[in-house]
Parts: C-alpha cells; structure tokens; sequence
C-alpha cells in the first residue's frame, strides 16, 4: 500500500508549526518559523517542512490547521482547536500523560487528560502576558539578549533576584532598576523564570496536577522555566524532544485519524 502523508499546521500567535507523518506515525518532515498567524510564517512553515520531507503539497493526503490562527490557511481540511491537538500530540509523546502545561507566546494552557488521553478539562491564561513567552521575550529585550539564551544565564545564576511585579510592564521597570543597580544579570534571569513558574503553577493547581506531567509550546524549550516549575510545584516534568511541535503533531494525528475514520 502507498504511503499516506499527513501535514499538521499550528498556526500560533508568535511562531508557525508544521509536522509531517507518514502513515500516522513517523514524522518526516517538520518546521518552526518564529512568526506567527497573519504573517508569512504559515507559508513558509508549511515550504519548509515539505522541503525537509522531500515532498510536494500534492503528496499530502490532509491538511489540518490548529492554534489561534487556525481559520485563516487556505486549503486546510481540518480546522481543530488547539485544546484538543495538544492533549493528542501531548499523549503521542508520553503515553499515559495526566497533565500538559503548555507555555506559548501568548497564552499559557494547563489541561488534563483521562488514562485514555481524552481531554478532560483545560485551564488557561490568554489574557494577561504575564507567565507567557512574551513575558520572556520581553524581558530578553530588557536584557539585551535573546529567550533562547535565558536557559543558560539561569544555569550560572548564584543566587535569585524577586520580580515581585505580577504585571509585565512594571516587571519590566523592576528589572531595568535591577540593571541599575548592578545586580547579576544571570540572578535577575532566575528570578524572571521563578515568577513565570509561580504564575503557571498556581494556573496547573487550579487544573489539578497529576503525574506524569509533560511541559510543551516553546516556552518548555528553556530548561530553566521548566526547572523554576518543578520546584513550584514539586514534581518532576518531562518534555518532549521537539515540545513546540506538539500542537502540530496532534493536528497531523487527527488528520490520519479522520482519513481511517472515512474510509471504515
Ligand atoms: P504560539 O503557539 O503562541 O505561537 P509557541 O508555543 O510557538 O507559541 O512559543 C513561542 C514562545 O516560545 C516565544 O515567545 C519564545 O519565548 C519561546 N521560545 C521559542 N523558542 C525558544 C527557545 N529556543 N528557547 C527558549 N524559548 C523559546
């Protein structure tokens, strides 16, 4: 029998996705564009993961779009809310995963899966970027690098500087004053990523958190925020080996599952 590929498409508020499987299983070609819905990086994630594949749009069987801008790519079969192709991606990645805390650009989801990986219940923040990888990226800017530098100035920390600001602009000037005041730019890092852990556990312990726990979306690419959560909320977090494909690896499932679906 030919192969049957399938793209999914995460369409986010910072960053594009796309995974492609063959026969619903083995990813052979995949993408991260840092730029998000409403920009070229749809276009150009779906061209670059077809590149990695060695593929042509004609060899794909289905298209399925998810995340914020998910109406909005032309020729999508599917259109899926992200909620649910991060619980499928999520229990592709760690069978028997309980609870997903997913960190993205501008939200962040904590949700729970049954024993069965069925979505049971979500909690999310999308409307303060506080605890968001905006919070990040801001305070990256502040600090004259890049988020995905963070994780190593956090490893040489010594010590914690407090951002007792739960706002991100005023957060913002508490670093600046930090800045000011010579304090170790590796300790202000620890300090930012302590107030994104206390952010998202306090949103995880509203979910309810049971083990295994599994930490996707970009923000999980910094081991430093992962780590800050472990100890929020004491308990060990896995993450998976490309964790902000997760949401486009579930939409890439769906689309092999309702193509089987459709033809029993
Ligand atoms: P969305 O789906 O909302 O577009 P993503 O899950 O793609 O969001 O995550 C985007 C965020 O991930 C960025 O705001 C950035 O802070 C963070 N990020 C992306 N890559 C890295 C990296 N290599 N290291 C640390 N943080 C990263």
């Amino acid at each position: 029998m030919a192969d049957v590929y399938t793209m999914g498409v995460d369409l986010g508020s910072t960053a594009s996705k796309c995974i492609i499987l063959k026969n619903g299983a083995e990813t052979v070609g995949s993408a991260v564009i840092p730029s998000g819905a409403g920009t070229s990086g749809p276009d150009r994630a779906l061209a670059a993961a077809l590149a990695s594949a060695g593929l042509t749009r004609a060899d794909i069987a289905a298209v399925t779009a998810t995340g914020y801008g998910r109406e909005s790519l032309d020729g999508a079969d599917w259109s899926v809310s992200e909620l649910s192709c991060h619980a499928l991606g999520a229990a592709r990645e760690c069978p028997g995963v309980m609870t997903v805390i997913d960190i993205g650009g501008q939200d962040a989801k904590v949700l729970t899966l049954s024993a069965e990986g069925r979505l049971e219940n979500f909690i999310m923040n999308d409307k303060c970027a506080a605890g968001t990888g905006r919070f990040l990226d801001v305070m990256a800017r502040v600090l004259e690098t890049e988020a995905d530098k963070l994780e190593a100035l956090d490893a040489a920390a010594e010590g914690i500087v407090p951002i007792s600001s739960t706002c991100t602009v005023f957060a913002e000037s508490e670093v600046i004053s930090q800045l000011s005041r010579r304090a170790p730019i590796p300790d202000i890092v620890a300090g930012i990523h302590r107030s994104v852990a206390v952010r998202t556990a306090s949103l995880a312990r509203r979910a309810g958190v049971h083990e295994p726990v599994l930490m996707t979306g970009g923000v999980a690419r910094n081991g430093g925020v992962v780590r800050a959560l472990e100890r929020e909320l004491g308990v060990s977090i896995g993450v998976p080996p490309a964790p902000q494909l997760c949401g486009a690896l579930g939409a890439a499932i769906y689309g092999w599952n309702k193509l089987n679906k459709n033809k029993s």
